[in-house]
């Protein structure tokens, strides 16, 4: 029988100055239990999996008791969310453990996430529900399994206690596991108070933490490593058809992870505009919109460390020229990032010119022929192997298909390669499983119900989600009317 469970905790960010965070606790909960322990993430950070999942592990995993070694603490942070400055946000039912290095020599944090009030809390309860820690522990991890840059779901706990939004339902709490939860409105917390020492020490901090290979350690540099990160960061979402739907400065992360999985949802049918999220009326964080939404953040994250630069460039005229030259570097290595991702999917592995009006042709279709975005790529490698029956038919009008797929079968001519080489390689970058809105409404839908077999189930099929499985087929299938998920929400 264990009678502790061993993180190995450190604690860089509580070595950092007192008004970069509040010391505090994780608040007990009544009766935790047990969801899950991601056995495989355990491993890879040097975690005993077995032991987290005993009365010990359990009880720091629910905050009921806190691990040797670590420091609890809520960061601090501000943010626009939807365009408005909020000056301070901050961990308001969130705490950081500590750090934990990991086999791969990275340090990570660990946070639980639903853990009670803080300092940052404002009005809220601190606590957090089932449904949506069930959704970010699968969306989080199909993405990682998806080679996404994201955040990762360590555990998940019951509260045995209720909390309260539209009705009352099931608490929980989530363990995440991040490169580290440094985001835009960290920087821009310091910024709003004229805190330049904090900027600077920041700017190292995050150098040191995430772009260890850069040589000249400058804000500069700490700014052009985040807007690359960010560009390839967004082709990717675009290129899996994800929606992030919340992209506040507060959910942008100075790492290039994926953070916060509140209203996001996966495309189905393709539609450039389309928005899930109850509260982004105005289409600001529509799936096309994506790329311009991170680059405002971007340059918000430019305006906070225009004080640095300055100090650095010797004058605010400097500053501004070099964050206005890094922020043009944005659109290129975006374009770039999302037209190489479309050419793999389309099975290209030369660069011609036409490819993007190839592409742009390919979606447009897509969108007008109501194809699902998943499935149609999918398909499509089946048709590189010379069976187009099956994306034909996902179009309404099978001339949308046929008008395209000409072109495309010329283009692939101009390549030598074998077309099931071809097609291998385009499975490999078209996942056959998506965590579909409609699954992932079922398995909240159980799990507030104590029921997390769907949970676990649909779980095992996203965190594989390249080949292609006896008995998995309806998991391809995207939602019938009737399931159809037209709204998402955050439910904070
Ligand atoms: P989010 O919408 O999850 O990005 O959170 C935005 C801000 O609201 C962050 O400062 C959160 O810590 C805070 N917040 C969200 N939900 C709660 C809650 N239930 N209790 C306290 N603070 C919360
Ligand atoms: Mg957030």
């Amino acid at each position: 029988m264990t009678d502790r469970v061993w993180f190995g905790f450190e604690n860089s960010y509580a070595r950092m100055p007192e008004r970069m965070y509040a010391r505090v606790s994780p608040v007990g909960v009544a009766r935790p239990d047990l969801i899950r322990v991601n056995a495989g993430l355990a491993e890879e950070l040097g975690l005993d999996a077995a032991a987290l999942g005993t009365g010990v592990g359990v009880a720091v995993l629910a905050g009921n008791a806190v691990a040797e070694g670590s420091e609890p603490v809520a960061m601090a942070y501000a943010g626009h969310q939807f365009g408005h400055f909020v000056p301070q946000l901050g961990d308001g039912r969130a705490c950081l453990l500590g750090e934990v290095v990991g086999r791969d020599g990275k340090r990570r944090d660990i946070q639980l996430k639903g853990s009670g009030r803080t300092p940052f809390s404002r009005g809220g309860d601190g606590r957090a529900a089932v449904g949506p820690v069930v959704r970010e522990y699968v969306v989080s991890e199909a993405m990682a399994a998806l080679g996404v840059p994201t955040t990762r779901a360590l555990a998940a706990v019951t509260t045995g206690e209720l909390v309260y939004r539209e009705g009352a339902l099931p608490g929980a709490v989530l363990t995440r596991v991040a490169a580290s939860h440094l985001r835009v409105g960290t920087f821009q917390y310091f910024a709003a108070r004229g805190d330049v020492e904090a900027l600077r020490l920041l700017v190292g901090y995050a150098l040191e933490r995430h772009y260890p290979e850069v040589e000249v350690r400058t804000a500069g540099s700490l700014l052009a490593g985040v807007i690359g990160r960010q560009a390839r960061l967004v082709a990717q979402w675009m290129g899996l058809g994800f929606v992030h739907g919340v992209m506040n400065t507060d959910n942008m992360t100075i790492s290039g992870e994926t953070i916060d999985y509140g209203p996001c949802a996966f495309l189905e049918a393709y539609e450039p505009g389309k928005v899930f999220s109850s509260i982004d009326a105005g289409g600001r964080y529509a799936y096309g919109n994506q790329a311009n939404a991170a680059l405002w953040n971007l340059a918000r994250l430019a305006e906070a460390l225009l004080p640095v630069m300055a100090e650095e460039l010797g004058g605010p005229d400097a500053a501004l020229a070099e964050a206005r030259a890094r922020l043009a570097e944005f659109e290129p290595e975006f374009h770039r990032a999302r037209l190489a991702g479309l050419r793999a999917k389309l099975g290209l592995a030369t660069e011609q010119e036409g490819d993007a009006e190839l592409a742009e042709d390919w979606l447009e279709r897509m969108a007008r022929g109501g194809v699902d975005f998943t499935l149609g790529f999918r398909r499509l490698a089946d048709a590189a192997e010379g069976n187009s029956a099956g994306v034909r038919g996902l179009f309404s009008d099978g001339a949308l298909w046929d008008g395209w797929a000409e072109r495309w079968r010329d283009r692939l001519g101009v390549e030598g390669r074998l077309s099931g080489e071809r097609a291998a390689g385009m499975r490999r970058v078209s996942p056959a499983y998506i965590p579909r809105n409609h699954r992932v409404e079922a398995a909240i839908q159980a799990g507030m119900r104590g029921d997390f077999g769907v949970f676990e189930e649909l779980l095992e099929v996203v965190t594989h989600p390249w080949e292609e499985r006896a008995g998995w087929e309806a998991y391809m299938e995207p939602a019938r009317a009737e399931e159809r998920v037209e709204r998402t929400f955050c439910g904070t």
